[in-house]
């Protein structure tokens, strides 16, 4: 019998009748002779209204606390789609994280998954119950932890690594993985297939279709997954490893990232140590750093800019001001308003030019690029947010990545 992992995200369990639709689809795979696991979100809008009501009680609440608070909401969702699939005659049991047997470590907040005892869940398979587990969270021993934003598709992947599944199936509001987020470009195209590693960098830099955890898990073990619409029947986009063919296209998918800052220390002395300084102090504030660029040096003093969220910002300049005097730099400038576009492909890695080609293409409709990074496969640059939307049109214009649309007025060839 094939077994199945099939995971349902905030929005495909939004509401009563989504979860209702959810348990249909549940009863049917089931139906179909399947043995299944249905990994589920909290309902839409839930994790953010918890966490709101978290910082109504205090300005920084202790992570710990956080934690047990966020996974309510998938405790919640996870029994009230049991109860739907019971309603309908089927036969379902809801289980936690510890129930499931996932074990994390104790990071609060980012819990890595340490360890996953699938054997209650085999067991509750063979009595013919589809399984159904909270996701986004793990304990270790007797704590509660959460597996950051979007952690569900982690629960997801790593549970089907550990049952050994036959298919993954990753349920969402979109019909798969596009060439760019369809809300931005209108007509980006649903990709058939992605690689890994294109995957992982559209993740990592703002697609937030996939968790980009959960991406690295799958790809670290080979598990193979398919993204598809929890509306529709249509198949979705299936994330697998790189196979020759991949490489002819160029550019897979352009991801964007808003509310970013910029920072400059100006003038910081050239000499061992100085990065090093700037950058303990800001990780010890927990901020997490994005691009780091620095200049090359003239007359023994550089520049060194980077980018994080702009809800850092204030907290970050209050934390350099001293070190600008310590690494002998002259002024710290900080922007924010500023977004990280990226274009990602495995193609780069055989095609020259595509760096060029970006930014001529923004240089023409007159958008200014402040920061540049790359690697193998992603180049990404900083710009202003304003100019975003537009940027990413453009950009997907320029590599060809739009879905062909019929033209307006066109009538079917005569027969
Ligand atoms: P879920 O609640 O199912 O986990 P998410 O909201 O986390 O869903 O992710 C789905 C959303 O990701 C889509 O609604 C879409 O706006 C956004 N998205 C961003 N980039 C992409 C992309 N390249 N392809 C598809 N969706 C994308
Ligand atoms: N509910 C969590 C979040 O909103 C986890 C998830 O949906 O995957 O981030
Ligand atoms: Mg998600």
């Amino acid at each position: 019998m094939r077994l199945v992992v099939q995971k349902y995200g905030g929005t495909s369990v939004g509401t009563p009748e989504r979860i209702r639709n959810v348990a249909c689809r549940l009863v049917e795979t089931q139906r179909e002779g399947c043995q299944l696991v249905a990994v589920i979100s909290a309902m839409a809008g839930v994790t953010d209204d918890l966490l709101k009501l978290a910082h109504e009680m205090s300005p920084q609440p202790a992570e710990r606390e956080l934690d047990i608070l966020l996974a309510t909401g998938e405790y919640a969702a996870a029994a009230l789609t049991a109860m739907a699939v019971n309603a309908l005659g089927g036969r379902a049991i809801s289980l936690t994280g510890a129930q499931a047997g996932i074990l994390t470590d104790r990071n609060h907040a980012r819990a890595r998954i340490a360890n996953i005892s699938p054997k209650q869940i085999h067991e509750l398979l063979s009595d013919d119950y589809i399984v159904i587990v909270a996701g986004f969270q793990g304990p270790p021993e007797g704590e509660t932890t959460t597996l950051g934003r979007g952690g569900s598709d982690l629960t997801a992947i790593a549970l089907a690594g550990a049952l050994n599944a036959d298919v993954c199936q990753i349920f969402t509001d979109v019909d798969g993985v596009f060439t760019c987020d369809p809300r931005i470009v209108t007509d980006a195209q649903k990709l058939g297939e992605v690689a890994y590693d294109e995957l992982l960098e559209m993740a990592s830099a703002g697609s937030k279709v996939m968790q980009s955890r959960a991406v690295e898990f799958a790809k670290k073990f080979g598990i193979e997954f398919e993204v598809r619409s929890s509306f529709k029947t249509s198949i979705g986009t299936v994330a697998k490893e790189a196979t020759p063919g991949m490489e002819d296209v160029v550019i897979r998918g352009i991801s964007v990232d808003r509310h970013q800052a910029k920072l400059t220390i100006a003038g910081v002395r050239d000499e061992p140590g100085s990065a090093g300084r700037i950058f303990s102090n800001i990780a010890a504030a927990h901020i997490i750093v994005d691009m780091i660029v620095q200049n090359a040096s003239i007359g023994g003093t550089t520049d060194i800019s980077f980018t994080i969220h702009e809800d850092e910002l204030e907290n970050a300049r209050k934390i350099l001001m001293p070190v600008v005097s310590e690494v002998g730099a002259k002024r710290l400038n900080t922007a924010s308003g500023m977004a990280k576009l990226s274009v990602v492909g495995i193609g780069m890695r055989s095609h020259s030019g595509v760096a060029a080609r970006m930014f001529e293409c923004l240089g023409r409709a007159g958008i200014n690029i402040q920061l540049v990074s790359t690697s193998e496969i992603k180049i990404a640059v900083i710009i202003d947010e304003k100019d975003l939307e537009h940027a990413a049109q453009l950009i997907h214009a320029e590599f060809g990545l739009a879905r062909l649309l019929p033209a307006a007025g066109a009538k079917d060839p005569p027969g």
